[in-house]
């Protein structure tokens, strides 16, 4: 059965009362002027097949959807299946959207790059895709963040990228998002801000989910082909929320598939101890869009924690906002411990080391698969590969 889902955002950026252009003034034009040339893009065939041609012989697309036969078995029977993102070149979904916003870069004449990371995944991604176009790469990443990612730190390094350390605050990605923001205030002439997720000012939350379509795309066809219906679940973790929305999009007009959303539940639903937004979170505005926060009572945005780096965020993406507020996805979290839990089944079962991130949505998997009838059949996002998170899960596990 299916519905028709009103289409967002709108022309102002909004995704019902979320979303929007929360931004300084000097960049109110050029991301007016992003959104035009974004969507003569879009339009654009010829735009449409080198991106194409490059996701395919570059990137590795399409990725497997795979039977996960023996984790399938443990769970009592539920079909499962893994859209395989991790084997993606640099090794997580975040180069889908770096591809196509690099090749919008260079369409719209600009020469520079900047970009925001946390774990460092979103910023070896845009070193990669700068490296591949010869561009001038600018990463802003937290001080403490780069001690903890070193490794994708020295990747950055050695595709050329210069990685400017951020200090203040907490030393993390909300310090590195203002610093780049910053950048690009003084910069937007020359540069593009190649923003890593399903976040901040429209026209970002879009693209970014529209060069993301194409798992969920990908994935509708495969099980097609595999099974000759349409899946009853679909999962994946949220940090911003751009390899869920990625996923998600292609099926929100099939109500019989249901969709849950994964956050970063931490040590627990405890103020400044996770990174959950709809538990615990508020209505609010960050880093140029309105949306879910975790912010206290003077509207102060709080401390996040997860074992993930890159669920770590303190504000969700709009989309998911409104996804939320219309009943139509819905959002759980799982515990570092249990986001541990799975990324040792996985490993130890399927062969297969997880990211992280990816582990929320498999400990979600771990949970729920019991519980539905023999007969459903479910896809979870494995949105990276674990190799990034070997000595964290180490460190637990072993
Ligand atoms: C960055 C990252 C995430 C979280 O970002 P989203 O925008 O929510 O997808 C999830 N998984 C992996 C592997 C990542 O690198």
């Amino acid at each position: 059965m299916s519905i028709q889902l009103p289409t967002v955002p709108d022309a102002t950026g909004h995704y019902g009362p979320f979303g929007g252009m929360f931004v300084p003034e000097t960049l109110m034009t050029p991301l007016q002027d992003l959104a035009v040339a974004y969507e003569a893009a879009r339009q654009d065939p010829r735009f449409q097949a080198e991106l194409d041609d490059l996701l395919h012989n570059y990137v590795g697309r399409p990725t497997p959807l795979y039977f996960a036969d023996r984790w399938t078995e443990r769970l009592g029977g539920v079909k499962i299946y893994l859209k395989r993102e991790d084997l993606l070149h640099t090794g997580a979904h975040k180069i889908n959207n770096a591809l196509g916003q690099i090749l919008l870069a260079k369409r719209i004449g600009k020469t520079r790059i900047i970009a925001e990371t946390g774990a460092g995944q979103h910023g070896v991604a845009t070193a990669t895709v700068c490296a591949r176009f010869g561009m001038e790469c600018v990463v802003y990443m937290g001080a403490v963040d780069m001690e903890r990612q070193a490794l994708n730190v020295a990747r950055m390094r050695l595709m050329g990228a210069k990685v400017v350390p951020v200090t203040g605050g907490q030393a993390t990605l909300k310090e590195a998002v203002n610093e780049a923001m910053r950048d690009w205030v003084a910069s937007v002439d020359d540069t593009h801000y190649i923003l890593g997720s399903a976040l901040g000012s429209h026209p970002f939350p879009m693209m970014v989910r529209d060069f993301h379509r194409v798992i969920g795309v990908e994935a509708r066809q495969q099980i097609l082909e595999k099974e000759g219906r349409l899946p009853d679940l679909l999962v994946a973790c949220v940090g911003g929320g751009s390899n869920a929305i990625g996923l998600f999009h292609p099926f929100l007009n099939d109500v019989n598939v249901r969709m849950v959303g994964v956050e970063a539940g931490g040590e627990g639903i405890v103020p400044e101890r996770h990174a959950a937004r709809f538990q615990g979170g508020k209505l609010g505005v960050l880093q140029g869009t309105k949306t879910w926060l975790l912010a206290n009572d003077d509207g102060q945005i709080e401390l996040t924690h997860s074992v993930s780096a890159g669920l770590d965020y303190a504000a969700v993406g709009p989309e998911h906002a409104y996804l939320q507020s219309i009943g139509r996805v819905e959002y759980t979290y799982a515990t570092d411990d249990e986001a541990l839990a799975a990324f040792k089944s996985l490993a130890t079962t399927e062969g297969i080391l997880p990211a992280l991130e990816s582990a929320h949505a498999m400990a979600y998997v771990e949970k729920i698969a019991p519980t539905l009838p023999k007969n459903a059949i479910l896809i979870a996002n494995l949105s990276g590969r674990g190799d990034k998170d070997v000595e964290q899960a180490s460190k637990y596990l072993l």
